[in-house]
């Protein structure tokens, strides 16, 4: 390893010891950059590693809020705004029992990359709290969010930051947080991206992290001289990105197989399709979290407590949660034929089953390529709304397709430039941290 990457590295893991989501992200993409650091002499000299791993600012706060018997919880508030070199902090709001700074750290340095990949003018940055949305009522949900923007608000904004969904943060979080915060500031304005259609938000959002991922495993698949007709697909996940994700895999000739939950995993061999999809809608707005009503409804088998990485299947889609497949799962699904893993959670593979993958020959793409679909959509909302316009569905589904081909294209290209051909995560690295870093060196030391 290039000296320079490696000292940061070991400084990192001394001083941030126990960030172990946070350190896995930042040696993933650090050691992608050893020929870089190598070519390149000036982000050396400027310590552009050291600035990068930094955030600009942490905010972290108190969240109390009443439930419906009138009892009071507190939770903790944070939001890390990473890197603004390329524009405003842009990422999304995560609420869940999980949720810790180390891992909204690690969010907010993969967004830094995955919004330069997109090539629109967003920087990076990741939110959210401990709280559960599950199991609480919608009033419940209301007053955790008016209590959290009553504190967040004053570190947000169209030019400063702007948060969006994650796990946990739906359409239903995002009105009651563009409510409060109408109400405080008294401005109709697009802060927050993920909005309702009739208030600033834009149309495909809600399919385009699992729409992007599907565009990018069809570019991939066009270099292999393959289609995603007839393919198996396994997914994870039951929620928008799985949902984005099987609605255009269907719609190009792909059968997905799984989907999963909390509770388990359920692999329905005629697949799922047409108003099987929909009814993923149904679940998630249950708010029961589990994917077992789908198995009764569908007479498909459920398999409690495992994980969907077992099946038979040409492309695996983890669209849950960070280190959802692990080096074990890898080995089980290259055995039985898998040759594609398209990551659409971010950091949905551990850095075993990313190695598998390459020991293999699996083409692999990471989710800061793969999921970029999603923010891509927030900064073409961020565009509409200051223009004070609306496109057309077809309109966004293209600008959405173009920008999946791009980052495609440039992953792909700095592979090559670097002596890794088809290498996506060391190309998507390369491309994403380059110019955040060269614009980083133009705007002075800040
Ligand atoms: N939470 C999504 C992500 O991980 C979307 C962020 C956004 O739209 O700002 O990229």
């Amino acid at each position: 390893m290039n000296p320079y990457v490696s000292e940061v590295l070991e400084g990192l893991k001394k001083k941030y010891y126990w960030e172990k989501e946070f350190l896995q992200a930042v040696t993933e993409v650090l050691e992608s950059l050893n020929l870089v650091i190598e070519r390149e002499p000036r982000y050396k000299k400027h310590r552009i590693l050291e600035r990068i791993t930094e955030p600009e600012r942490v905010v972290m706060f108190r969240v109390p809020w009443q439930d419906d018997r009138g009892e009071i919880h507190v939770n903790t508030g944070y939001r890390v705004q990473f890197n603004s070199a390329l524009g405003p902090y842009k990422g999304g709001l995560r609420f869940h029992p999980s949720v810790t700074l180390s891992g909204l750290k690690f969010l907010g340095f993969e967004q830094i990359f995955k919004n330069s990949l997109t090539g629109l003018p967003m920087g990076g940055g990741k939110g959210g709290s401990d709280f559960n949305v599950t199991g609480k009522s919608d009033n419940e949900v209301m007053r955790f969010c008016q209590s959290f923007i009553t504190e967040l608000h004053r570190h947000v904004g169209p030019n400063t930051d702007v948060p969006a969904g994650d796990i946990g943060v739906g359409g239903r979080e995002i009105g009651y947080l563009f409510g409060q915060y109408k109400k405080l500031v008294n401005r109709f304005e697009g802060w927050i991206t993920g909005k309702g259609l009739y208030w600033g938000g834009s149309l495909i959002r809600p399919e385009a992290t699992g729409f992007g991922a599907i565009y990018f495993a069809e570019e991939i698949l066009k270099v292999k001289k393959e289609s995603l007709k007839d393919k198996t697909i396994a997914l994870s996940g039951f929620g928008n990105v799985a949902w984005g994700a099987a609605l255009k895999a269907t719609e190009l000739g792909a059968k997905i197989i799984t989907i999963s939950g909390p509770d388990g995993f359920v692999y329905d061999k005629d697949g799922i399709s047409g108003d099987k999809i929909k009814y993923l809608l149904t679940m998630r707005a249950s708010g029961r979290d589990m994917v077992k009503d789908y198995a009764d409804k569908y007479k498909a088998e459920f398999h409690s407590g495992k994980r969907p990485w077992s099946v038979k299947c040409d492309i695996a889609i983890p669209c849950a949660i960070q280190n959802e497949l692990d080096g074990e799962d890898a080995k089980v699904l290259i055995k039985k034929g898998c040759n594609l893993v398209v990551e659409a959670s971010n950091m949905g593979c551990t850095p075993e089953a990313v190695t598998e993958f390459a020991k293999n020959q699996v083409s692999f793409a990471p989710g800061k390529a793969a999921n970029a679909g999603g923010v891509a959509t927030s900064g073409l909302e961020m565009s509409q709304n200051s223009m004070r316009l609306k496109w057309e569905k077809n309109e966004v589904d293209a600008r959405l397709k173009q920008i999946m081909v791009n980052i495609h294209a440039n992953c792909l290209t700095a592979s090559q430039e670097y002596d890794q051909e088809g290498n996506y995560v060391i190309g998507a690295n390369i491309a994403g941290f380059k110019k955040v870093a060269d614009a980083m060196i133009e705007q002075g030391l800040v």
